[in-house]
């Protein structure tokens, strides 16, 4: 009976910890990265800038341009947690504190983090974004996306194909040919 009270009063707690994840990266990803990525500058200035290493501007850097990517990518998680708040606020609130301990863990290829193979063998299934997935999006930033679910990231490659004739390079690639067009003429 114990046991049962303790399952039944860990529910809401599981329950609004996993949904901050799941939902929060649904909306980070959908409503915040895959947009950046198509028609805006921010993020590709500031968490794909190639000058500097990514653990950089990913976790210490404390320029106000990276500050803003940061925060606009983690608000779509503060608004589920908010949401979930009542349901469970230690729950909303652990699963927030996961999300951040994630996005650091997520970028430490560069310093030389290898997941060991049972790690990894554990989490493949739940789909969890290990570091080594996330160091290709910034080797190449037109895979692997979702920061912390890698499910999220066959619909948001999708998505990135469906709009890709609006994206900012499109426009830029539309451009350079006129230009070189009318310099040929
Ligand atoms: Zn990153
Ligand atoms: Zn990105």
């Amino acid at each position: 009976m114990q046991l049962q009270n303790a399952i039944a009063a860990s529910i809401p707690f599981s329950t609004a910890l996993i949904l901050t994840l799941v939902a929060g990266d649904f909306a980070s990803t959908f409503f915040y990265h895959v947009p950046q990525h198509l028609w805006f500058t921010l993020h590709l200035r500031t968490h794909h800038d190639r000058r500097r290493p990514y653990f950089d501007h990913a976790v210490l850097s404390t320029d106000p341009a990276v500050l803003l990517d940061g925060f606009l990518g983690a608000a779509p998680y503060l608004a589920v947690a908010a949401l979930l708040w009542r349901l469970s606020w230690p729950g909303a609130l652990a699963g927030l504190v996961l999300g951040q301990l994630h996005v650091w863990w997520r970028h430490t290829s560069e310093l030389g983090w290898h997941t060991p193979a049972r790690v990894r063998s554990l989490l493949r299934p739940v789909g969890i974004v290990l570091p080594e997935d996330h160091d290709g999006h910034h080797r190449n930033p037109d895979i692997e996306f979702g920061d912390i679910f890698r499910f999220y990231d066959a619909p948001a490659r999708a998505l990135l194909a469906r709009l890709a004739r609006t994206s900012r390079r499109a426009r830029n690639a539309g451009r350079r040919a006129t230009r070189r067009a009318s310099a040929r003429a």
